[in-house]
């Protein structure tokens, strides 16, 4: 038999309407996707700073190219509010301030020219992509948990390029910086 193990024992949360949009999870959903809508914008300002300390074109280029992706993802987010009827607000995301803290670390730790500056920036901006990963897939189940099954199509989408820019950033790190890197 089903049990259900809910500390507390309060009574399931309902709102004084009934309706989904006022409830307590459905705020706390929101104010999650404000937090990933600050930390993308925060990530499209540190990206172009870690394509110019690049030392490899092909790490520069991946860096380039989740930039335009990282714009797709704060549009997308943007439709997601407006599909809610909320207003896109940015709430400080101290997860990626501090995991941009790191990346800056590793620039100041390295050498420009480096393949170990390339190999640390990757390390960087996977610790990033793993975070987004993480927050999208959640965000996604709260999304279908809620009956908001177009939010959950969006956020899917980001999520499956998060993916893939992971994915790409481990095919780069393997092709030649890792070994590379080895031999400086
Ligand atoms: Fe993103
Ligand atoms: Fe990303």
């Amino acid at each position: 038999m089903a049990t259900t193990t809910k500390a507390g024992a309060k009574p399931a949360a309902k709102s004084k309407t009934g309706k989904m949009e006022d409830s307590e999870f459905h705020e706390f959903f929101v104010d999650e996707l404000k937090d990933i809508y600050w930390a993308e914008k925060h990530l499209l300002k540190a990206l172009p700073k870690m394509k110019k300390a690049a030392t490899s074109t092909e790490l520069a280029a991946a860096f380039h190219k989740h930039t335009e992706e990282t714009n797709t993802h704060i549009a997308t987010l943007e439709k997601v509010f407006e599909l809610l009827d909320e207003k896109p607000q940015a709430k400080k995301c101290d997860a990626m301030e501090g995991l941009l803290k790191e990346a800056d670390g590793i620039i100041e730790d390295t050498d420009a020219g480096t393949m170990i500056r390339d190999a640390g920036l990757i390390l960087a901006a996977q610790k990033v992509e793993h975070y987004e990963i993480a927050t999208y897939g959640t965000l996604r189940v709260f999304a279908q948990t809620m009956g908001h099954n177009d939010v959950a199509e969006l956020l899917q989408i980001t999520l499956d390029n998060e993916k893939a820019t992971d994915v790409a950033l481990t095919t780069v790190a393997e092709s030649f910086i890792n070994e590379q890197a080895a031999a400086e």
